[in-house]
Parts: C-alpha cells; sequence; structure tokens
C-alpha cells in the first residue's frame, strides 16, 4: 500500500473522469517545501510566516525574511508560491517581537491583518522582504483575516508605497505579486461579492471559518462535536465562496485542514472545489482518492448534501456516495 502511494508521487492529480484537480501544499519550514516538491505538489497554496516571528530574538530583519522567502521560491523551482502575512494576535504569539496588548477576546481581537496594519513599519519590512524575492520566482501575496474590502486597500497601498521605494533605491522588481484574501471570517464569505474587485484570489481558511460561524474555539476539547467541518452553515458558505469566486474568474482554494482529509475529498469536489492546500504529508492520500472519483457525479450531489439539516445528515450522505470507500 505504501508503495502504490509513493507511485503517486509522479503521477497527475486527475478525477477518474479526468477533470485535474490542483494539490497545493501548506508550509512553514524548508523540509515541508522539498516534500511538496518531491510529492508533486502544483506549488505552495499556503507559506504561513508566523515561525519567522516567533522566536525570542526580536523581530526578523527584511533580510532575514528576504532569504526565508526566495529560498522558498528557488525550492520550488517555478511553481507559484503564496506567501501568507503575518498571522499573529494574542491568540497565536507567546513571544513574538511585537507587544501584543492583552485582548479580553483575542480570537475577535487585533490579530492577522488586523495587527499588521497597525505595525506599518513591521508590515512594510515583510512586504518589502517578499517583493524581492518575487525577482526569483512566481510569488502571491496572502492576506489573513479578511474582513472588509478596505483591507485589502489598504495593503495594496502599502504595497505600493513599499515597491516604489524599493525601485528608488536601485531594486528591479517584477510586476507587483498578486494580492488575495485568506476567508475565515463570516463576514468576507457572506459577502465575497464585496471581495471580488480588490482580491485576486481567495483561500478559505476552514479552521477559522468553522470557528467563527460555529461560535466554536478551534482548540476547546470540551465543546466536543461542535466544532466539525460538516456542519451544514459551513458547507453553505464555503460553496458560496467557491461559486462566486468562480463566476468572477478568482481562483478560489481550501487550506483548512478539511482539505488534507482524504475521507472529505468527495464533499469538497461536490462543492465544486479544484484547488487544494494541506500538508504536503496528506498529498498522496488525496491524490489517490481524488483519482477514485467521479466529479461529474458528485457535483450532482451537491443541492443535496447542500439541504442537509445535520453535520450527522452530511456524513451519512458522504457514506452512501462512498459504498465502496473506507
Ligand atoms: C485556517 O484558518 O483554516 C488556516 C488555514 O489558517 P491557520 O490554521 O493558520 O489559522
Ligand atoms: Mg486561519
Amino acid at each position: 500500500e505504501g508503495r502504490r502511494l509513493a507511485a503517486l508521487a509522479k503521477e497527475p492529480t486527475r478525477t477518474r473522469d479526468n477533470v485535474d484537480i490542483r494539490l497545493f501544499a501548506n508550509a512553514e519550514q524548508s523540509p515541508d517545501v522539498a516534500q511538496a516538491r518531491a510529492l508533486g505538489a502544483s506549488g505552495i497554496g499556503l507559506y504561513r510566516t508566523e515561525f519567522l516571528f516567533l522566536r525570542s530574538k526580536g523581530l526578523p530583519s527584511e533580510d532575514e525574511q528576504f532569504h526565508a522567502y526566495r529560498d522558498l521560491v528557488l525550492g520550488m523551482g517555478g511553481l507559484p508560491c503564496t506567501i501568507r502575512t503575518l498571522d499573529l494576535g494574542a491568540d497565536k504569539a507567546d513571544n513574538a517581537g511585537i507587544a501584543l496588548r492583552e485582548e479580553e477576546n483575542p480570537a475577535l481581537g487585533v490579530r492577522g491583518v488586523r495587527l499588521s496594519l497597525r505595525h506599518p513599519a513591521v508590515f512594510a519590512s515583510q512586504l518589502r522582504a517578499i517583493l524581492r524575492a518575487a525577482s526569483y520566482g512566481p510569488i502571491r501575496i496572502l492576506v489573513p483575516m479578511i474582513t472588509t474590502p478596505d483591507e485589502l486597500g489598504a495593503v495594496r497601498s502599502l504595497l505600493q508605497i513599499c515597491a516604489n521605494d524599493l525601485r528608488d533605491a536601485g531594486h528591479t522588481l517584477s510586476e507587483l505579486p498578486e494580492v488575495g484574501a485568506m476567508v475565515e471570517v463570516p463576514a468576507a464569505a457572506i459577502g465575497i461579492h464585496t471581495l471580488l474587485d480588490d482580491a485576486d484570489f481567495f483561500a478559505i481558511g476552514t479552521n477559522d471559518l468553522a470557528q467563527y460561524v460555529l461560535a466554536a474555539d478551534r482548540n476547546n476539547d470540551a465543546l466536543g462535536t461542535l466544532y466539525d467541518p460538516l456542519q451544514p452553515a459551513l458547507l453553505r458558505l464555503i460553496a458560496r465562496v467557491i461559486s462566486v469566486g468562480r463566476r468572477a474568474g478568482k481562483p478560489v482554494s481550501l487550506c483548512g485542514e478539511m482539505a488534507g482529509d482524504p475521507l472529505l475529498t468527495p464533499l469538497l469536489l461536490a462543492l465544486g472545489l479544484t484547488d487544494f492546500s494541506m500538508h504536503p504529508g496528506q498529498m498522496l492520500e488525496v491524490r489517490d482518492r481524488i483519482g477514485q472519483l467521479e466529479r461529474a457525479r458528485l457535483r450532482k450531489l451537491s443541492p443535496q448534501l447542500l439541504r442537509a439539516r445535520s453535520s450527522q445528515e452530511v456524513a451519512a450522505l458522504l457514506d452512501s456516495f462512498n459504498p465502496d470507500l473506507k
């Protein structure tokens, strides 16, 4: 079984009815990048940059960041790399180099892009490092915790200022990278149409989207099965983001834990997903599962899934679609 899966590293990702699907990798450190490349990822769908900041030595310099991002793009040999800007906040950082205020409710507080925009000098050093690395290969910029379109506008303005400064300082830059939004705040998912003018692409972050839609802390075991990716309200939002994005010609990927769970692959194909991003360790299993599934048939089952009244009902439907699958 292990050997059969290993052989898939060189195979394309294609459904049984010959629809090409793209598997991107979520990565943080260089071993993830090497693994992604070795297993045939289409690129990096989510490069988390928090690790550069979560260290006791203080803030990373622009050069340190530049080296990390340049190594990333060089490591992927010309495949697209999606770098997510800093996603820190009181819930994700104990010892970051940025002074964080105590917050009563950090998950709803100054985190992600909200924090970055309040620290423009820190944010600018990250954007400058990304712009410089973009001369070495295709980079896209992904912004976490987007709630309203003006946040994307503010990021773009700062990006433009950084690019002008770098050019003035003698750097030759390629075109400005595309800027996309994480869709992980309910307002962004419900209001996805309001982000179309400002976002070049979308990445659905179901880990946080589930937490915020269900008002259930993603790390609180006491909530039992409430925090469940099969909750109908979450599925409706995922389907909406995919279809609105598709109709507007904007790529939509999904990079929460769901994307790497082969048991949920038929569900995500049914909802119309074509771009998955997951830990590289999950890629072969998901590629294998995709090869066993017929997308056209699953797409027809989407209305039924979206009408389900409970996560148990969704799970039962999934089982019935896949009697032959474990
Ligand atoms: C998410 O929220 O689904 C996500 C991919 O980002 P993170 O897990 O880093 O919050
Ligand atoms: Mg998130």
